[in-house]
């Protein structure tokens, strides 16, 4: 069977998301920084709204371009509709940025730690994938004066750590890089502020959003990049055709609108964050500062397992890396306030 297969196919290993329990309701999780608060109800109403009391908008396609999610987004970015392009969850575009840009035996670069789901799309398309680390003072460990890879990733804020880059180092990679720099702004949200007008300045520099994280809509599948219009119709050209469904188009509008909900829910859990990150300061843990919906954490005895399996006793989910740079902590998403005094109470209780 395996000689019907591209090798690189044939040879990768799969991504594995993090666990997603069949009982759900009985967890705390925290484990894959879904947002513990709901959409906004403006949202609810626009879907159940596309869907009608029978259905009856579902028997035909819906919009190809996304046109109306595009306008709205650059409005609320200040961004002409054509330096915008919509996606079934920002995983799609960064795949699709990848397949515009990286032939086989190409590369695209990543920092590591970040998200590994980059080197998961290189090896489908058959690029080779380079790392790099970081330095202790948060920056990337010899990063080339040219760097010549087809695309470099920037997770900003970086997951799992929590950091932002600062702007005006972003920009000295942006003229570093020959190729594509993606910076990927799953977290901007609940940032201090965001690399977006590099957009303008580079044109080299693509932006990617979520709405899964900072918007609570994991589970439609919405996402966007922006960049330039040169970009945006390569990715135009290979994306599905019908890459958003109309319950999907029809939440991102009215989540995009309701920037007073976003920034009520992002504000409870930026507070949570810094809360839950003294509370675990004061029990001795190194916490790193974050700029996310997360923080990572390490115990005093830097066994990240023991609290890890002490939590998931307790119902308790969280994310441990086995990555031996990252073992000794981890990553934990910040819920609500009440599911944050759960997680201190356990964790008091582990000891
Ligand atoms: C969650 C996450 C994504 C994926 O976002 P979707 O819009 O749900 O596909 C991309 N990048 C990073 C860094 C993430 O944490």
């Amino acid at each position: 069977m395996k000689s019907l297969l591209r090798t690189n196919i044939a040879e990768m290993d799969g991504y594995v998301p993090g666990f997603q329990p069949d009982d759900m309701g009985s967890w705390i999780k925290l484990n894959t920084n879904e947002n513990s608060y709901p959409p906004s109800p403006k949202v609810v109403e626009a879907i159940l709204a596309e869907l009608g009391t029978d259905g009856a908008r579902l028997h035909t396609y819906p919009a190809a371009t996304s046109q109306k999610l595009r306008e709205v987004a650059g409005e609320l970015y200040g961004f002409d509709p054509t330096w915008i392009i919509m996606a079934n969850g920002s995983d799609e575009v960064l795949n699709n940025l990848i397949r515009a840009c990286a032939s086989e035996g190409d590369e695209i670069g990543y920092v590591h730690p970040s998200y590994s789901y980059y080197a998961t799309l290189a090896r489908i398309q058959g690029a080779r994938v380079r790392t790099f680390s970081l330095t202790d003072d948060f920056r990337i460990a010899d990063f080339p004066d040219s760097y010549e890879g087809k695309i470099f990733f920037l997770t900003t804020p970086n997951a799992p750590l929590g950091p932002a880059f600062p702007l005006d180092y972003i920009e000295e990679l942006a003229t570093r890089c020959t190729g594509l720099l993606v910076l990927d702004e799953t977290y901007a949200d609940f940032a201090g502020g965001t690399a977006l007008e590099l957009v303008r300045r580079h044109k080299n520099v693509v932006v990617t959003r979520s709405l899964s994280k900072s918007y609570a809509l994991a589970g439609m599948r919405l996402g966007l990049a922006i960049g330039r219009p040169e970009i945006i119709a390569a990715l135009d050209k290979i994306r599905d055709h019908y890459n958003l469904d109309r319950l999907a188009q029809a939440a991102c509008v009215a989540a995009l609108r309701d920037q007073d909900y976003l920034r009520d829910c992002c504000n409870k859990i930026r507070e949570t964050r810094e809360w839950f990150a003294t509370e675990l300061r004061a029990r001795g843990y190194h916490v790193i500062p974050s700029q996310g919906n997360y923080l990572f954490a390490s115990p005093p005895d830097r066994n990240g397992v023991r609290i890890y399996e002490g939590l998931f006793a307790r119902k308790i989910l969280v994310r441990h890396f086995s990555d031996p740079i990252l073992c000794h902590g981890l990553r934990i998403s910040i819920g609500t306030r009440q599911e944050m005094e759960t997680t201190l109470t356990a964790i008091a209780e582990i000891g």
